[in-house]
């Protein structure tokens, strides 16, 4: 009998060190169609295959073997910062994490098909939400500041008033897994 779901040795994700505390997995017992094993957590969040894919274990996650089996991502690849959307083009991020961002990291909860944030030439870890009142302990960093500040492309009014955790005007919080800079992602409904 397998009882490794309840024995405390849960995968951790360097790339989404909150991902339980998150929801990106809920307690419910299935049979994992990566591994075929018996589980009791599953996967809730993104993943893009053709398959259509219901119970991926946190295990298949994170080793890669549910993105191998159903030749699939959790994250677009190209939404990581530094990817290039044209692959003809010089990626600008460290390549390794970005592949495993993509097949190894569960991918957080977003209205449109996320932006990864990278910092120091590599894909940041994501926290969580954030929203507009917690906004303010991180704008002495410049590189956040100047996410809040148009860098992103959305008006800085609306991110420092409308941003909810989970709402229609979302944040996502980032944080560098060099220097501990933050960045922040933005998405509407
Ligand atoms: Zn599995
Ligand atoms: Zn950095």
């Amino acid at each position: 009998m397998q009882h490794a779901s309840v024995s405390g040795e849960l995968p951790m994700f360097r790339f989404s060190p909150n991902a339980y505390e998150l929801g990106l997995f809920e307690v419910e017992d299935g049979t994992c169609q990566s591994c075929g094993l018996r589980r009791s957590m599953r996967y809730t969040s993104s993943f893009y295959s053709v398959e259509e894919v219901s119970y991926i274990c946190p295990w298949c996650v994170a080793d890669g073997t549910a993105a191998r089996v159903f030749d699939g991502e959790f994250t677009d690849r190209a939404s990581i910062d530094g990817v290039p959307h044209d692959r003809t083009l010089p990626i600008t991020v460290d390549e390794v994490e970005a592949e495993e961002v993509a097949t190894r990291t569960p991918s957080f909860p977003s209205w449109q098909q996320g932006g990864w944030r990278s910092h120091c030439g590599r894909p940041c870890a994501f926290l969580g939400d954030i929203g507009s009142s917690d906004l303010a302990r991180y704008l002495e960093e410049p590189d956040f500041l100047a996410d809040v500040n148009g860098g992103l492309g959305w008006d800085p009014d609306l991110i420092r008033t409308r941003l909810r955790a989970a709402g229609d005007l979302a944040g996502y919080l980032f944080r560098c897994m060099t220097c501990d800079a933050h960045r922040l992602h933005v998405d509407a409904s």
